[in-house]
């Protein structure tokens, strides 16, 4: 049978920051891919290298301070990495075959240019339309994202728009350039609890429709468990474990992904049931140490680890399960 192609295969790559306290590794050789249709969750605390992993596929890194030292990411046969990071090829690349959605769509949006203008600006960059039906395809993808009176929405700035309604534009782009694939930042973390289900539920609902497929970066794993197809966890610019959704939930083995597993909260916890939080703090990335990254916080630290190098990922079992840790550890034996 033939080898399926993966959508974005991304190998060994590696960015750092160079900064007064040294060298930051903020990604340190992480490989990971995603197929066609497929939904993928990047999950890790703040300052993991889980958006710098993103950013630098997008050739979005600020350098100096930023740079990419190596890697590639291939997506249909390409490495993009290979490209100047201001390229016509690139920048075909971000929009019609890539679109980010960060945090906060303002970082995206310019304030001062009006919605419609900005989306006619995005779709004439990649389609062979006119002005007058760049607009059209504009009103059509605000109403795709269920935003009324589109007309009328086009001629607003954006800081006349709600948070909600913002991220909805930056979809609605996604929308509009037919991407093939949306990478969503922290999709919903500055929106409140009902416009975070509304926001994620309309990206479910046009990754369906669109036939795309979706990286969401996320801190919470409670909420990726719901509809990814498999989970990257990342810590200290790192991957110390992949594997399906399933796999991952009901047989993890980094201690790590067991300290995140039971940090989300259950439905059928009763109210004295407190949450266990992972204790202590991620490690400085400009000092990493050369064990293990996990091992201060670790609660299954055992003597071989003070001694062993990094652990490297291995396989732990099928469907791509791998786990970087010298102990076998599952969560049903502790
Ligand atoms: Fe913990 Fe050792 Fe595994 Fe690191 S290698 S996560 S310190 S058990």
């Amino acid at each position: 049978m033939a080898e399926k192609k993966h959508l974005l295969e991304v190998n060994h790559l590696k960015t750092s920051f160079y900064t007064d306290s040294g060298e930051v590794k903020a990604v340190n050789d992480v490989s990971y891919y995603i197929d066609e249709q497929e939904i993928v969750a990047v999950v890790g605390e703040s300052g993991c290298g889980k958006s710098v992993t993103q950013m630098s596929v997008m050739q979005l890194i600020q350098s100096p301070p930023g740079k990419i030292l190596g890697g590639e990411a291939i997506l249909e046969g390409r490495d993009i990495l290979k490209f100047r990071a201001t390229s016509k090829e690139m920048r075909a690349v971000r929009g019609e075959k890539i679109s980010m959605i960060f945090q906060e769509p303002m970082t995206s949006l310019n304030p001062v240019i009006t919605v419609g203008k900005q989306l006619t600006e995005v779709i004439r960059t990649h389609k062979k339309v006119s002005r007058k039906e760049a607009w059209q395809m504009g009103v059509d993808a605000l109403a795709n994202v269920g935003i009324p009176e589109p007309e009328a929405r086009m001629k607003n700035y954006p800081f006349e728009m709600s948070g909600g309604m913002r991220q909805r534009v930056m979809i609605a782009v996604a929308v509009a350039c037919n991407s093939r694939l949306i990478i969503a930042d922290e999709p919903t973390t500055a929106l409140d609890v009902t416009t975070q289900a509304q926001v994620m539920e309309l990206l479910l609902d046009v990754v369906d429709k669109m036939k795309t497929s979706l990286i969401v970066v996320t801190h919470n794993l409670g909420l990726v468990t719901r509809y990814a197809d498999r989970i990257y966890v990342m810590y200290a610019g790192r991957i110390i474990e992949s594997g399906t959704t399933e796999d991952l939930i009901t047989k993890p083995c980094h201690p790590y992904t067991i300290g995140l597993l039971n940090a989300v909260p259950k439905l059928d916890a009763n109210e004295h049931e407190q949450l266990t939080t992972i204790e202590g703090a991620p490690p400085d990335l400009a000092n990493l140490p050369d064990t293990c990254a996990f091992l201060p916080r670790c609660p299954y630290a055992a003597e071989s680890c003070r001694k062993l190098p990094c652990p490297e990922l291995q396989q732990v079992g099928e469907h791509g399960h791998f786990s970087a840790c010298h102990l076998k550890i599952r969560r049903e034996d502790t």
